[in-house]
């Protein structure tokens, strides 16, 4: 249920309505706005009667409830576009785009550095790189776990960039929370619902894959789990789902960025090197993701994609990369964004 409190409630009277969400068993999600202050009473509807109660309450205007499922990551309590801040410096969600770049797997620290570099260089604000990574054979190399991390840390000490990494399961998140300023959950673990609820219990800004045979409505549950334990600070990430087209590795669903901005307030990246599987397709998914009003991008970038030990057809040379942001920042502005 949303709490809509009176223009101008008490301070004492919002949070009189707080403790009375509490003790009726539902946590209490105040958002405090410009015009007046609402309050998400969020846990069992079965509940629901006496939250209802509250509309006779000081400075209480209405009780209205929340008709999605989603409560946390929907529109209906927050109807303002939620800004996720990384490191205290980059903002995903506000009129910059931002741009998340580097190799599918972190190989060696000269390769790191050199990356992070380069698509520093070429204007990108966030390092990728995986150090476990979830493969389809058990034969292919499956991270340098650890030493990655550390491989990511020394080129974020050089460059500046922040860290988004993978964490693939819940008895390595303490570890690679250690290291990362943004933890990627994998499309294959989008409804890991033990790992969403570990990263939920963190503060660390969280990118949220699509599943690749997962609807909308899905991956927004999914956020909803990582929010509903107090973890607000999610990035969704479309990369492509599965359909019956092989032209490309997967189908990049960009209609999906429309439908995310009428359903969440939460911000929205498009990876297209998962989503087209091949580096020249990468550029043109690109720049169509951010006409469709993505909040930035992820790219995968190799000094040497023919020596990638993963995802190489997919990986962009850094020039490659320099021009894709070059033409970026193009429809960048057009569509009355900055990059
Ligand atoms: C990746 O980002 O390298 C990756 C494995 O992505 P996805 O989970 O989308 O396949
Ligand atoms: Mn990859």
């Amino acid at each position: 249920m949303i709490i809509v409190m009176q223009r101008g409630a008490s301070k004492r009277a919002i949070h009189q309505v707080e403790a009375e969400i509490k003790r009726l068993g539902f946590k209490a999600h105040p958002i405090y706005g410009v015009e007046r202050t609402v309050i998400g009473a969020i846990g069992d509807e079965r509940g629901n009667v006496g939250l209802q109660a509250l509309e006779t309450w000081d400075g209480v205007e209405r009780v209205i409830p929340i008709l999605k499922p989603y409560k946390l990551a929907g529109r209906e309590l927050h109807t303002e576009k939620s800004k996720i801040k990384v490191r205290g410096r980059v903002v995903v969600g506000g009129r910059t785009l931002h741009v998340i770049a580097g190799p599918c797997s972190v190989e060696s620290l000269t390769q790191i550095c050199t990356t992070a570099r380069a698509v520093k260089a070429a204007g990108a604000t966030l390092l990728r790189g995986g150090a476990f990574k979830p493969r389809t054979s058990p034969y292919a190399f499956q991270g340098l776990e650890e030493e990655g991390l550390k491989m990511l840390a020394e080129a974020r000490a050089q460059t500046g960039l922040p860290i988004v990494t993978e964490v693939m399961k819940e008895s390595a998140l303490e570890l690679v929370a250690r290291y990362a300023d943004v933890l990627q959950i994998g499309t294959r673990n989008m409804q890991n619902f033990d790992l969403l609820k570990a990263v939920g219990q963190l503060r660390t800004p969280v990118l949220l894959k699509r599943g690749l045979a997962n609807t909308v409505r899905e991956w927004l549950m999914s956020a909803e789990y990582i929010m509903a334990q107090g973890n607000m600070e999610v990035i969704l990430c479309e990369r492509g789902i599965r359909t019956f087209e092989t032209a490309t590795r997967n189908t990049l669903d960009l209609s999906a960025i429309a439908v995310l901005k009428h359903e969440t307030h939460l911000p929205v990246i498009v990876d297209p090197s998962h989503g087209t599987g091949h580096y020249e397709y990468v550029e043109d998914m690109a720049l169509a993701a951010i006409a469709a009003g993505a909040d930035g991008l992820m790219i995968e970038v190799h000094p040497n994609p023919h020596e990638a030990w993963s995802d190489g057809a997919q990986s962009l040379t850094p020039e490659r990369f320099a021009q894709l942001m070059k033409r970026a920042r193009a429809v960048a502005r057009a569509v009355g964004r900055t990059m």
